[in-house]
């Protein structure tokens, strides 16, 4: 895939704070548990996204809302060195930014409680604002970790303006935006297309029912992500399995994320989608291979040196 000018991709969703303990096993309620391991990162559906696009070479405007506390000048400062424009970022005075709590034990089992925080405070009227971002993209791409009222309007106006969207139905906490003709390309994993259309999806050809049951809502094109399956994808002009790249997965967290990010930048680049969906197969491979979220996400060269290099 050669370098060439493209199309602004426009990130609208959320940013978390992480803080992450390693533990021998988890606490039972009202339980104390010692030895902990601890780290802090951050992560975000929208700001792994975000991230993911940038580093794949894709030219990102992320819209988000960070609190006033002292992790946003470093959360604003490490988009920036991504290359990613964050003059129009919310930064919410009074509010704590969205933040997860995560522990997990030696079997990778995990217990995760999250703080929206300053990802609710993105209202509707502030997307309004930013109307010209969705306008001037040659992709809009969004998740679920916003609030459903603003989801709703950044689809209508990106279907105002004529920006094809990538919307990542992520996570499903309820049905609250409905899938549509909206969203151009539709990204969903397993238990998300299960929660969506009621279908099972444990075998391919499951796979394929529930994908071929959500392009009937609208999108015209549905990728089911299968983890190390890799993607099943339908659209009117290819359906069919795009199997992922054969990788010792170390830690999956914020691999659909890295698929989503890498996928738009290679759609806005006009890559045909099986070859598309390939390239977002390998950069997430890569990502499963490494530990956390953003840490893990990979450069444009790592993923074409992967792609050249693995069968
Ligand atoms: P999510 O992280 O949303 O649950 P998946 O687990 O389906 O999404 O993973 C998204 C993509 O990441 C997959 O389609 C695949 O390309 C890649 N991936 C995930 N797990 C593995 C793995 N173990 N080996 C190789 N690729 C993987």
């Amino acid at each position: 895939m050669a370098a060439q000018e493209q199309a602004r991709i426009a990130v609208i969703g959320s940013s978390n704070v992480d803080f992450i303990m390693q533990l021998e096993r988890l606490p039972d309620v009202g339980e104390t548990v010692t030895e902990g391991v601890f780290s802090q990162t951050f992560g975000g559906k929208g700001a792994n996204q975000a991230v993911a696009a940038a580093r794949a070479g894709g030219k990102v405007t992320f819209v988000t809302g960070l609190g006033d506390d002292v992790y946003t000048p470093t959360m604003r400062e490490n988009f920036r060195r991504d290359g990613i424009e964050t003059n129009r970022i919310l930064v919410q005075s009074g509010m704590a930014s969205g933040s997860a709590l995560i522990m997990f034990d030696r079997q990778g089992r995990n217990c995760i409680a999250v703080a929206p925080g300053a990802n609710y405070a993105l209202t509707p009227a502030h997307l309004d604002a930013c109307a010209d971002v969705i306008r001037g993209a040659g992709m809009l791409v969004m998740q679920m970790e916003i609030p459903s009222s603003t989801i709703r309007r950044a689809l209508e106006i990106a279907e105002e303006c004529g920006t094809p969207t990538l919307f990542n139905y992520a996570p499903v906490r309820d049905q609250s935006v409905p899938v549509s003709a909206q969203m151009h390309t539709l990204v969903v994993n397993e238990n998300e297309a299960t929660a969506l259309t009621g279908l099972p999806v444990s075998t391919p050809e499951e796979a394929a029912s529930a994908a071929r049951a959500l392009r009937a809502q609208g999108p015209r094109t549905v990728v089911l992500t299968l983890g190390s399956a890799g993607a099943y994808v339908a659209s009117a002009d290819f359906s069919g399995l795009v199997p992922a790249f054969v990788v010792t997965p170390v830690d999956t967290t914020a691999a659909g994320d890295v698929f989503c990010g890498v996928l738009a930048v290679a759609l806005v680049e006009g890559v045909p989608l099986p070859e598309a969906v390939r390239f977002a197969n390998a950069a997430s491979a890569i990502s499963v291979t490494r530990s956390g979220a953003q840490p893990s996400i990979p450069m444009r060269a790592a993923i074409d040196a992967f792609k050249r290099e693995t069968p």
